[in-house]
């Protein structure tokens, strides 16, 4: 009886929301929970194998730290680790999520990072979640913070509670287009600790949707480690 209820309620849904995938626009089963068509989700690929010790880039020739983690000495972000690697599936996917307002799609990478999160003892001892949080007139004309839905959700998975602690000062350029340098500059004293006392002597996991150079992670950690934490780490959706 459940069974039949759930399909007649896909059913339903689909009449309702025709559903296509977030990819390719290939039309999608109705029994089908995926966000993507079967051709699609194989192009999603989880970060596994080989990666940088410190920052979670894969490095598909081995080694233990990427060239730029082995440049820099000292991070206030000590360990990344992410859910899928950057492809055209995973891309698609958190355009959708941020841009496009499919908010729901949070409930499809936050297991992913639940994952992460249980393989990496280095998470284990995490008081907080602490979303990155984008400047509140973004939020204003986005509605949302897609890092604080994925942090509400991961929360909700491992019972590690999601803090705001962090806010951001000033509306920045966005990353997109610059180069590394420039992501550590532009970025640089755009976020203040709103919750300092929360944070002294903590180890805190950020939770964002992507990772490119770390260079929000890395500004991130630098206002948390300034307040008195102990520790903080980052789990991010995707990796680019
Ligand atoms: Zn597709
Ligand atoms: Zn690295």
């Amino acid at each position: 009886m459940r069974k039949i209820f759930s399909l007649l309620k896909n059913w339903v849904l689909h009449l309702l929301f025709p559903r296509v995938c977030f990819c390719c626009g290939a039309d999608l089963a109705r029994s089908d929970g995926n966000p993507l068509c079967p051709v699609c989700m194989k192009d999603l690929k989880p970060v596994h194998g080989l990666v940088c010790r410190r920052c979670g880039l894969p490095l598909p020739d081995g080694g233990a730290l990427c060239r730029a983690c082995r440049k820099k000495k000292s991070f206030n972000c000590s360990f990344i680790r992410s859910g899928f690697k950057f492809t055209r599936a995973s891309r698609a996917l958190a355009h959708a999520f941020k841009y496009g307002g499919y908010i729901h799609l949070s409930g499809f990478f936050a297991p992913v990072m639940y994952n992460v999160l249980r393989r990496n003892p280095e998470f284990f001892e995490a008081d907080f979640l602490v979303p990155v949080p984008i400047h509140k007139s973004r939020r204003r004309q986005r509605g949302f913070n897609q890092s604080l839905l994925l942090a509400r959700d991961l929360s909700r998975l491992c019972g590690v509670p999601c803090a705001e602690l962090l806010v951001r000062k000033v509306k920045t350029r966005s990353q997109t287009s610059l180069g590394r340098r420039e992501r550590f500059e532009n970025i640089k004293e755009a976020f203040a600790c709103a919750g300092a006392d929360a944070a002294r002597r903590r180890a805190i996991i950020l939770i964002d949707d992507v990772c490119t150079t770390s260079a929000t992670l890395e500004e991130c950690a630098r206002m948390l480690r300034k307040a008195g934490a102990r520790e903080v780490l980052a789990i991010t959706a995707l990796r680019e």
